[in-house]
């Protein structure tokens, strides 16, 4: 009862800004999208982050703009949503930009480089180190405008029938990797592929692959490589932090009203914490339950770490030598690297490294 009184008043008191009221039924209009995800829905934290956006936009502007969330192949296939976006079949796409370096391998700064950045580090390239304005350049010509919107964290190197010992190990090796990192382990004579996530494993089980990487325990737990390749290597030095970002059609963006951007703003920001505190909290539960089912959990020798890294230093100069805006965004990349290395080896490491020691101590 009282909650009828209270409406009943509040309608009458509204009857007198009747004349500003058109003005506001404009500014939010009803506007319903829909997203195309890489990723498979059994994925909860990185298909997880698009439904965290959708949800987030949709409580904060009252229902009236919607996001609807298909997962990869649905509507369009896991590696073809910058496609779908810069063509305009779908208003919004969240995905990895490094799956797009065939088209122009700058699209990996967006996600993550070889031997790159942390979590950390690439949000402070992007946010405060001129990586997304250098980002958005590319884009542009793309057709669309582009959102940090989620992080893995630093990966895992991936499940292999075999043991790798030393980099002979590594020739004609069919291995299922996301990005750039296949262009540096094709110097060293890996076969890369590149296969979105719902399509790995029945390529592993078949054979036309001899080892796969995704992303760490609690993705590659789902995903059940285990079962088939139990060699489980780390780290996965060309993923120290990749991000995920959510892409939005240029047209689709500019028609929308200022306070819708600023909402899908926000929640893509959102996004860009939720999912690698989730993949935090859950990577060790995950990592132990891999152990008791038989994983056998192997660090990449040094031999190969080297070797990774002096073919990683080689395709950039190079790749810088032939594309001018690769060489461009690399030559502005470096420096902030640099520097930023540089800073996280005075505090972040040293404390690290002394209280992961401790914690190591404690078994
Ligand atoms: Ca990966």
């Amino acid at each position: 009862m009282q909650r009828r009184t209270f409406l009943k008043s509040a309608t009458l008191g509204l009857a007198g800004a009747a004349v500003a009221s058109p003005a506001i039924a404009q500014s939010a209009p009803e506007i319903r999208w829909r997203l195309a995800s890489s990723f498979p829905k059994s994925l909860d934290t990185i298909f997880g982050a698009a439904e965290i956006i959708a949800k987030r936009v949709e409580a904060a502007t009252d229902g009236k703009f919607q996001i609807r969330v298909f997962a990869g192949g649905e509507i369009v296939p896991g590696l073809q949503v910058l496609d779908a976006v810069q063509q305009g079949t779908v208003e919004c796409g969240h995905t990895a930009s490094y799956y797009y370096v065939g088209k122009d391998p700058t699209f990996a700064f967006d996600t993550a480089i070889p031997f790159g950045l942390n979590a950390r580090q690439q949000n402070a390239w992007m946010y405060h180190g001129g990586g997304l304005a250098l980002m958005r350049e590319l884009f542009k010509d793309y057709n669309i405008v582009q959102f940090p919107a989620g992080n893995t964290g630093a990966q895992m190197g991936g499940w292999f029938r075999k043991e790798i010992k030393t980099t002979e190990d590594l020739k004609g090796l069919k291995f299922r990797i996301g990005g750039f990192a296949g262009k540096v382990l094709t110097k060293l004579g890996v076969v890369p592929q590149q296969i979105a996530g719902g399509d790995i494993y029945p390529a592993l089980e078949k054979g036309t692959i001899d080892a796969a990487e995704w992303v760490g325990p609690y993705d590659d737990e789902k995903l059940g490589f285990y079962k088939i390749a139990k060699n489980y290597y780390y780290p996965g030095w060309w993923e120290g932090g990749p991000q995920l970002s959510l892409y939005v059609n240029l047209a689709a963006w500019e028609a929308l009203p200022k306070a819708y951007r600023a909402v899908l703003e926000s929640a893509c920001a959102e996004a860009n914490i939720w999912m690698p505190a989730k993949y935090d909290a859950q990577n060790m539960p995950a990592l132990r339950r891999l152990v008791a089912e038989g994983a056998q959990l192997r660090p990449f020798s040094k031999e190969i770490m080297e070797a990774c890294y002096a073919a990683a230093l080689a395709l950039y100069d190079e790749t810088a030598a032939a594309n001018p805006r690769f060489k461009r965004v690399y030559e502005a990349w470096k420096p902030f690297r640099d520097d930023v290395n540089l800073w996280f080896r005075v505090a972040e490491n040293t404390f690290d490294n002394f209280v992961l020691a401790k914690s190591a101590h404690k078994g």
